[in-house]
């Protein structure tokens, strides 16, 4: 099935895993695959190093999810240093292996590297060039409801969301948003905008203070004032810290829910005891 059937039917529910890096073990991320495959994610997505660098580990992680028969692989997929041609083998590999739903991304730029030194400039060429060659595939793009870091204003970015949706792309998976009051009025303006892409909203777990505070400068994201408190008052103690976050995650979840969303989408850090409290705690499964 698809996940955007999935999603006309119900709000969908999903985590994001990330690779082992090359040298390391398999065996602890598919373990924390079974553990999350408990509370019936209807995708789980795996992310995808800009410049192709985990490509292989990437692989292996959606063929697992696939062949588990226990929830949908969704591959995260960069234009970042990837050739037409090395793109066409890889899509080709993920399709033989029955991995038909990606997110199509630019990427973050590797330190150091100016351009994609790829084929394609932006998330937008990725997502036509998939759906004129491989329309067997679902796309998700990504959406930024605080504007992308590198957007001149709103409505540049909403421009390019909307190039992305009208190249082929099938539903919006968000970038981390602390701001809930931020993302209601950013869907009220893409919507006014054209976009009809159902909305899957990402959830940071807060379990730890330099991640959190790393995470929401890289992104361009703003620290609300409940979370700034949690900063500041458990910052130099982490069990402290990871209760609190937790309590807050929790009620972002509730907070997004009410807003109203089409998926939910839980970054899950390989984290699966903490995301695991954090779904019980929420009453979501
Ligand atoms: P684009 O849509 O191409 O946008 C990039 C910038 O260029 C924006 O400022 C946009 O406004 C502008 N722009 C877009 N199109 C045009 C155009 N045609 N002309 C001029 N300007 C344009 N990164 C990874 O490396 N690996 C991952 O696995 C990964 N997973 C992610 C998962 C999610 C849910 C999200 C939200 C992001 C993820 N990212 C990942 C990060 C993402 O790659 C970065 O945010 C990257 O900086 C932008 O990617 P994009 O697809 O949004 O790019």
């Amino acid at each position: 099935m698809k996940v955007t059937e999935i999603m006309k039917k119900k709000m969908s529910f999903s985590f994001e895993v990330f690779p082992p890096k090359s040298e390391q073990p398999l065996e602890p991320l598919l373990d924390t695959l079974e553990h999350l495959y408990k509370f019936n994610p209807d995708f789980v997505s795996c992310t995808y190093g800009a410049g192709g660098s985990n490509a292989g580990r990437n692989m292996e992680i959606c063929k697992a999810i696939k062949d588990s028969g226990k929830s949908i692989p969704v591959t995260h997929y960069t234009c970042i240093g990837n050739t037409k041609e090395k793109i066409r083998e890889e899509l080709e590999t993920y399709l033989a292996m029955g991995v038909d739903h990606i997110l199509a991304l630019r990427g973050d730029f590797p330190k150091g590297w100016e351009g994609t030194r790829g084929d394609f400039n932006y998330a937008n060429e990725l997502v036509a060039y998939i759906k004129n060659n491989f329309p067997e595939f679902t796309i998700a793009v990504a959406g930024n409801p605080e504007k992308h870091f590198e957007a001149a204003s709103f409505d540049a970015d909403i421009t390019h969301l909307r190039m992305k949706q009208d190249a082929g792309g099938d539903y919006i998976m968000t970038q981390l948003c602390h701001d809930v009051d931020q993302y209601s009025w950013w869907v009220e303006r893409i919507r006014k905008a054209g976009i009809t892409m159902p909305i899957d909203v990402g959830i940071m777990p807060v379990l730890s203070k330099d991640p959190t505070i790393r995470m929401a400068v890289s992104n361009g994201s703003a620290v609300p004032r409940d979370l700034a408190e949690i900063i500041g008052r458990y910052g130099d103690n982490p069990d402290d810290f990871k209760k609190a976050g937790k309590e807050y995650t929790v009620k972002q979840i509730h907070k997004y829910i009410n807003a109203g969303i089409d998926g939910l989408h839980i970054y899950s850090l390989n984290r699966w005891k903490d995301v695991s409290d954090i779904i019980q705690a929420a009453g979501l499964r």
